[in-house]
């Protein structure tokens, strides 16, 4: 067996030939001419010259060979439903829906907005896209429609796909009338909206523009669509970022890099086999959901689960019921959905038998060292944290368990991943920190690995200020996060690089503190923040949400837990972290993806405008701060 640090060494040393290897493991209509072409930098381009499809790797390539095995499951917890779709299946579903938008009138390189709940057809949308050279561009489908109108006008699509609704904790969320509304506000018009009736919500339809999936559909029941072959080079998508830290950014995606990435992936570090189930509980409103609920597991020939409703609905064994039921071997999901469950029985986690699966993956945002614990206990399963972005499509730090088994490290999202040259930069001096245990901003030496972000959705401009110029003197993409290596090379996660406070003179990383507060028993989640502070400059203020609230429940009862908490931060960072206050919600401010809006939380503590809130998932949440900052 290889060892993961000669692989990974083999990844940067001999870049070309590794990819090369990698590119096998998809199918090439015209093979490449050269493996990377940088010789424009930050413009990477991979497999040059070779021309490919996402579509036909996807879905047809596997038709022959494994056309009844299950390739997509949907179950919805909201709509009682449960539909299997076999290979075979999903490739004439994906050709009467690319049928529907050829006559709908799309083009190759022209954009799709996929604005849809976790139903099939969003699924067959993306890959018809993808079969016929359009480029899909998804907005998750919780947001409304101020959100949707600025991505309507910054992806210009001909058409829009949506659905009557979605639906959630088992409350119908039309989506048409904010669909409706969006188009209004924005000023780019889409030509056609092919809308799918799940018959939830009735909506209008407006004459010559709205046009209803079924009865196209029945019309394209036997058309045959081939695939459009494309260059490598040739964007598949359009992806915004969570908007954590401010206005959205248009991620631009290549095919041929993407599709190597994620089959590689699977294969070293999802753990997947051809022929198994992977389950991402994600939503395809994110990057997770684009790369590990649709494109990865499908790319690889197993089948992905596709899931509507929520963890804890009929009841929090829910998941694991799928997991057993589909023989899951590797499950995807995230750190604040696990905060969910942790609210829950654990029983209810081993009520069935796991023993399909191999690891939980999860990803998006700091798990803290509680959360972990609790969850590999009660499941008895490795947990693998891994860390990536939006930009890069697919992990920059995991342990890649399929090339080498390591060992976990609670706290730590992994190595770097194969390809990437990870390196941790001083951020006065711009110099690299090779010594272990020190703190720096996670950079990765240009070029960045196929899968990754070709550029801004035209906006070439902003993509190079925006991720290659924060260090001085030299080239480098910028996470823009806060990063510790130890003495084994597993690197530490410590939050975003504006997420540091400075108090009195002293830095501190909002995410150190988070981790202390949540080792107290009581303390469910929490959000740390700097305020402004006349004499300290910044001090540290929590909000938390507790597991117990009745411990908050009079202001004596709380004064004594706020003590209690303080008094976890002295011992274990020392008196200088310690919040001026720690306040007690019952819920936080958070984007729709689940991670915290610290700028948001911080900008109602020193009394000013919250700035882009569109990505917002709960306006109350931040009406529990505004109040208690007023109070
Ligand atoms: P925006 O860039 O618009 O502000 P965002 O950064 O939240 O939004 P994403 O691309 O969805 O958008 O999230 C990537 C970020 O999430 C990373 O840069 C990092 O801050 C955080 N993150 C992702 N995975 C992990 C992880 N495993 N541990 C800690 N943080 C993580
Ligand atoms: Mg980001």
């Amino acid at each position: 067996m290889t060892s993961y640090a000669d692989f990974h060494r083999r990844s940067l040393q001999d870049r070309d030939g590794f990819w090369a290897e990698q590119a096998k493991l998809i199918d090439w209509h015209t093979p490449f001419s050269q493996v990377c072409d940088n010789s424009r930098p930050p413009f990477t381009r991979w497999f040059v010259g070779g021309t490919t499809n996402l579509c036909h790797n996807a879905v047809d390539r596997h038709v022959p060979t494994r056309g009844a095995q299950n390739a997509l499951i949907f179950v919805s917890t909201e709509t009682n439903q449960e539909r299997i779709y076999c290979y075979a299946d999903l490739h004439a579903e994906v050709q009467r829906m690319a049928a529907i938008l050829l006559e709908l009138g799309v083009k190759k390189g022209d954009r799709v907005l996929v604005y849809m709940p976790m139903i099939p057809e969003a699924a067959f949308a993306m890959l018809a896209c993808a079969r016929i050279g359009a480029l899909h561009s998804v907005v998750f489908g919780g947001f409304a429609s101020v959100s949707l109108a600025s991505r309507i006008d910054d992806s210009e699509p001909v058409v829009v796909v949506s659905a009557d609704a979605g639906s959630r904790g088992g409350k119908v969320v039309p989506y048409k009338g904010l669909l409706d509304e969006a188009i209004q506000l924005a000023a780019h018009k889409p030509a056609k909206v092919l809308m799918v009736d799940r018959g939830l919500a009735p909506f209008p339809r407006a004459a010559g523009r709205d046009v209803d999936y079924a009865p196209m559909r029945e019309k394209h029941l036997n058309t045959k669509v081939p695939c459009v072959w494309v260059d490598s080079t040739h964007p598949s998508y359009t992806l915004y970022t969570s908007g954590t830290t401010g206005k959205p950014k248009g991620v631009q995606r290549d095919t041929g890099g993407y599709a190597v990435a994620l089959a590689a992936s699977m294969k070293h570090i999802f753990l997947g086999n051809p022929g198994e189930t992977y389950f991402s509980t994600s939503d395809i409103g994110w990057v997770v959901g684009h790369s590990y609920i649709v494109y990865g597991p499908l790319l690889y020939g197993m089948a992905t689960i596709m899931y509507e409703g929520l963890p804890i609905r009929p009841d929090a064994a829910i998941w694991w019921s799928l997991v057993e039921k589909y023989k899951v071997t590797s499950m995807f999901s995230a750190p604040t959905a696990v905060r969910v469950l942790k609210k829950q029985d654990p029983a209810a986690l081993t009520r069935h038998d796991l023993s399909s699966l191999r690891a939980l993956f999860l990803a998006g945002e700091p798990l803290d060292e509680p959360t972990a614990k609790w969850i590999a206990e009660s499941l008895g399963k490795p947990i693998i944290d891994n860390y990536w972005q939006t930009e890069t499509g697919w992990p920059i730090l995991a342990l890649c368990n399929g090339v080498e088994p390591q060992r976990s490290k609670f706290g730590s999202t992994g190595k770097p991943v194969y390809g990437y040259d990870v390196k941790l930069i001083d951020e006065n001096t711009g110099q690299e920190l090779t010594a272990p245990n020190q703190k720096g901003v996670v950079v990765i030496e240009g070029p960045l690995p196929p899968g990754c972000m070709q550029t801004l959705w035209r906006d070439d401009d902003r993509f190079v200020k925006t991720y290659w110029s924060s260090v001085p003197g030299r080239q480098v993409y910028s996470t823009f996060d806060w990063g510790i290596r130890d003495e084994d090379g597993y690197i530490f996660i410590l939050g975003r690089t504006d997420d540091v406070i400075n108090v009195a003179g002293h830095r501190l990383g909002t995410r150190e503190i988070e981790e202390s507060i949540s080792s107290h028993p009581n303390v469910a989640e929490v959000a740390v923040v700097g305020v402004a502070d006349q004499l300290k400059g910044q001090v540290a203020m929590a909000f938390a949400v507790l597991k117990d609230p009745g411990q908050s429940d009079t202001p004596e009862k709380a004064l004594k837990l706020e003590g209690a908490i303080m008094k976890v931060v002295d011992e274990q960072l020392g008196a200088v972290a310690r919040p001026s206050r720690v306040r007690f919600v019952t819920v936080l401010p958070k984007t729709r993806s689940g991670k915290l809006l610290r700028r948001a939380i911080q900008a109602v503590c020193e009394g000013r405008d919250p700035g882009d809130l569109t990505t917002i998932e709960d306006p109350s949440a931040l009406q529990q701060v505004k109040d208690l900052v007023a109070g």
